[in-house]
């Protein structure tokens, strides 16, 4: 699969497409969940065009990797989450249904989230 420029995550990134921002500086933007799943959702995004986990910690530079797992860190905080604890989550292809492919990261908390892979019906 190849990276696509006009994905809406790209557009966002470029700022042709609005978001509720939390946080954006030179490596990553940080946004709230247009459908969050609890009551912190928020998506961080590295910027570069890698289309998934996989592809991210294959190609992009180590250093690059490290600061975008410490502007996660930092999100977290920002949105408060770390004191009652949150739980980070990123689909990589179609069994995990990622449906945007440009690599993101979930920030979910602000309430109990139960297990793992909570309320899944092919959780059998
Ligand atoms: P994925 O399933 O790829 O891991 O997650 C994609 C996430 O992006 C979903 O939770 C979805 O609600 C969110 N999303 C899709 N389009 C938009 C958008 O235009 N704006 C924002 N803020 N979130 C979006």
């Amino acid at each position: 699969m190849q990276y696509d420029k006009n994905n809406i995550f790209a557009k966002i990134i470029r700022g042709e497409i609005p978001c509720n921002k939390v946080y954006e500086d030179d490596i990553c933007i940080a946004f709230h969940d247009i459908s969050p799943a609890a009551p912190t959702h928020i998506l961080v995004l590295p910027k570069g065009d890698y289309i998934s986990f996989d592809d991210f910690t294959e190609n992009a530079d180590p250093k690059f990797i490290a600061a975008f797992f410490q502007r996660i860190r930092k999100v977290a905080h920002i949105a408060g989450v770390e004191k009652n604890g949150y739980r980070l989550l990123c689909n990589h292809g179609k069994e995990a249904s990622q449906t945007v492919f440009h690599f993101h990261v979930h920030i979910l908390g602000g309430r109990p989230l139960g297990g793992l892979v909570a309320n899944d019906p092919l959780n059998r």
